[in-house]
C-alpha cells in the first residue's frame, strides 16, 4: 500500500502564482538539530549549500552526494553570506562585529569593521553589486545578549546600513533611518535594492517590512517607501528570481512578491523561516533556513544571475 501523499506547501495568493511553482513539488527536509539558521549561499563550483548555525557557532554545508557536515566551527558567530563576483564566501561576523572574505588560500580578511573610528554593532546580511561594491546592514542582534555573539553596548548608537567601494574599500554609510536593518538584495538589474526592517523584535509596534530604494549612480540610495509588509513574521533574509519576485522569509514559511508588491502566495514551511537562496545546477531550487532546519523545494523561476 502506497503511503498518503504528503500535502502540498504551496499557497496561491494570485494567479500569477501558478507560473513561478511546480504543483507536484513538495518541501524536502534536508538537515536538522541547529538552533538558528541562517545565511543560505550556494557554491557553484562545488555544488553545495552552506549556512550559518548561528549559536552553534558554525557554518554548515550540504550536497546532494555528500549530505550535511560542518563547514567552519568555530565560525565566529557568521551570520549572512553571500559570494563576490570570483566567487568568494562573504560573510558578516557577529563575534568580529565585521565583514569578512575568505580567501581562496583559506585566509580570513576584513573588508568593514568600524565606522568613523567606532566598531560596528554586528554585521547580519550582505551582498555584492556587480561592480564588486559589497552592501550590509548592521543591527545589534549580535550585541544584544550572548547568544549568538557577544554582548556589548552598541558604540555607534543606531543601526545602519553601509557600502564598501569595491575599488577602494572606503566604508561609506547609505542609509540611516532604519530600526533594525535585516535582509536586503538588489533587483536583477541593479537598479533597486530592497531592504528589510525587523524593528518589531524589539518594539511591538516596530517595523516588519521591506522597503524599496533606488540606487543613484551605482551607490547611493533614494526613496525607500515600504514595499511590503511581512504578516506573520518578519522579512529576515530574501532573494529575488530573473523575473524580479521577491522571495522573503517570514512566520509562516516564504513569501513571494511580484516588483508590483502584490503578494503572490507562500510555500509553508512548518518552523519560522529566516532566509531563502536559489541554488542548484541550474539555480531553480529555494534553499530555506527555518529555524532548526535547512529545508529546499524546486521552483519554475531560476533565481536571478547575480553573484551570491
Ligand atoms: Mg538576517
Amino acid at each position: 500500500m502506497a503511503a498518503a501523499p504528503s500535502p502540498s506547501p504551496l499557497l496561491h495568493a494570485d494567479p500569477r502564482f501558478a507560473a513561478l511553482v511546480i504543483a507536484t513539488a513538495r518541501l524536502d527536509c534536508l538537515h536538522t538539530g541547529s538552533r538558528w539558521t541562517e545565511g543560505p549561499v550556494y557554491l557553484p563550483a562545488t555544488d553545495e549549500l552552506i549556512w550559518s548555525d548561528i549559536p552553534n557557532n558554525r557554518l554548515l554545508r550540504w550536497s546532494e552526494g555528500a549530505g550535511a557536515g560542518v563547514f567552519r566551527q568555530p565560525s565566529d558567530y557568521n551570520n549572512g553570506n553571500t559570494l563576490d563576483r570570483e566567487g568568494r564566501l562573504v560573510g558578516c561576523l557577529h563575534g568580529a562585529r565585521a565583514v569578512a572574505r575568505s580567501e581562496h588560500d583559506g585566509s580570513r580578511t576584513l573588508l568593514a569593521s568600524h565606522w568613523q573610528g567606532k566598531r560596528l554593532n554586528s554585521p547580519n546580511d550582505v551582498v555584492v553589486k556587480s561592480d564588486g561594491s559589497i552592501w550590509f546592514t548592521d543591527p545589534a542582534y549580535g550585541i544584544d545578549s550572548d547568544y549568538e555573539g557577544y554582548k556589548a553596548e552598541s558604540e555607534i548608537g543606531g543601526c545602519h546600513v553601509y557600502r564598501i567601494d569595491g575599488a577602494s574599500g572606503a566604508l561609506e554609510r547609505v542609509s540611516d533611518d532604519f530600526e533594525r536593518p535585516n535582509g536586503l538584495a538588489f533587483s536583477p538589474d541593479e537598479s533597486k535594492l530592497y531592504i528589510a526592517d525587523t524593528g518589531r523584535t524589539h518594539r511591538a509596534d516596530g517595523p516588519h517590512h521591506i522597503r524599496v530604494f533606488d540606487v543613484v549612480d551605482g551607490r547611493r540610495l533614494r526613496g525607500g517607501e515600504v514595499f511590503a509588509t511581512i504578516t506573520p513574521g518578519l522579512a529576515d533574509g530574501f532573494r529575488l528570481d530573473e523575473r524580479g519576485n521577491i522571495w522573503t522569509s517570514a512566520g509562516d514559511g516564504v513569501h513571494c512578491y511580484a516588483p508590483d508588491g502584490t503578494l503572490l502566495g507562500k510555500i509553508l514551511v512548518p518552523e519560522v523561516v529566516s532566509n531563502v537562496v536559489f541554488g542548484g545546477p541550474r539555480h531553480n531550487r529555494l534553499f530555506i533556513t527555518a529555524t532548526t532546519s535547512l529545508y529546499a523545494i524546486y521552483l519554475a523561476v531560476n533565481g536571478a544571475r547575480r553573484p551570491g
